[in-house]
């Protein structure tokens, strides 16, 4: 029961790239980098494991950012020609490489660290993927059309290009596979429309475990920005939960703690398991053990016990090193004060 975990990316340490930053620049190339990335890896599944989470992922060391680090083995890509594009309906600017023709994978995305990371934790693994609406979101289009069909059509292009991935991380040992789509609280009828739709597309034929990740982002300034015009309530997940509790994905990972996310949204996801965020990532403040049991009480009104995941609002990759560390730790105390307070009610 409660078996904790984060929703996926961790801070990279200095020697590895820039820190506090969302797109940082690597510190090393070629052999020196790789080996870099695993010894970072390593370390975060040390850290997961002794902050005595239940479920562990390699927080994202090997990637530059969760999207553009997938697209780096699409072949059709440009990543020489980067353009700005405003992303998440132009809340922020970011610069992406352009799709400029048919898209196809160049081999194996993230071998290298699912396989590290499985050979060096029993633990169960979680491994994280951009889902198909995001990418579309993260990338600029010179193929498929500006339109929205075009918009559709590469979506389920990447769907069949994450598939591959997907399978091959299960064949690698993976346990949960996650795909990340905060676009999904961002185009809201679309994600309704077709994203799921894409999402199973890109899970089609996975038996291990299966999840989405839909938040408002990581806590930088453009993203509490914008949450602070989405006024009193935030019911962006009423539009895309039925449509989910009627999908094939077995897991969904919600922002709570410190959101106005109305809890009783989480009724929407009736069979599903529910990944609570009861970690605050736009803040460094250091939640208290009941603040976090208090957080999963709430939740228990609207999830069954056996559903209920406690996890991070969203990935804790532009935090400081030590914050991120004293938050896995208040992330599994506060988890167990929830179960301690369930045993004695
Ligand atoms: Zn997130």
């Amino acid at each position: 029961m409660f078996e904790t975990s984060i929703a996926g990316s961790l801070p990279k340490p200095a020697w590895l790239a820039e820190t506090n930053k969302l797109w940082p620049q690597w510190r090393a190339e070629g052999d020196a980098l790789r080996q870099a990335k695993a010894d970072a890896t390593l370390l975060w599944i040390k850290a997961q494991e002794d902050a005595g989470l239940d479920i562990v992922c390699d927080g994202e060391q090997s990637r530059q950012h969760f999207v553009h680090g997938f697209l780096e083995q699409v072949e059709g890509i440009d990543f020489e020609h980067k353009v700005k594009m405003g992303i998440r309906d132009n809340r922020y600017d970011a610069m992406v490489p352009q799709v400029v023709s048919a898209l196809r994978l160049k081999g194996r995305v993230h071998a290298f660290e699912a396989q590290l990371a499985r050979a060096h934790t029993k633990k169960k693994l979680k491994f994280t993927l951009p889902g198909p609406m995001t990418i579309v979101d993260t990338v600029a289009d010179r193929f498929y059309g500006s339109n929205a069909e075009g918009r559709v059509k590469m979506a389920f292009a990447f769907a069949e290009l994450l598939n591959q991935e997907a399978l091959a991380l299960q064949a690698d040992g993976v346990d949960i596979i996650q795909f990340d789509e905060p676009a999904f609280n961002v185009y809201m009828k679309d994600a309704a429309d077709w994203g799921v739709q894409a999402l199973e597309r890109a899970a089609q034929g996975l038996t291990c475990t299966t999840a989405v990740h839909i938040c408002y982002g990581y806590g930088i300034k453009a993203n509490t920005d914008w949450k602070s015009t989405l006024g009193e309530e935030w019911r962006q997940y009423e539009t895309v939960f039925p449509a989910l509790a009627k999908s094939r994905i077995d897991q969904v990972s919600l922002e709570c703690i410190h959101s106005h996310v109305p809890p009783d949204l989480m009724k929407l996801l009736a069979g599903k398991d529910v990944m609570v965020g009861v970690i605050d990532v736009a803040s460094d403040v250091i939640e208290t053990p009941e603040e976090v049991a208090d957080t999963i009480g709430r939740a228990l009104e609207f999830v069954p016990k056996e559903r209920l995941f406690p996890c991070t609002n969203c990935g804790l990759a532009p935090m400081g090193r030590d914050v991120a560390w004293r938050k896995l730790q208040a992330l599994a105390a506060g988890t167990k004060l929830a179960k301690e307070r369930l045993t004695t009610a």
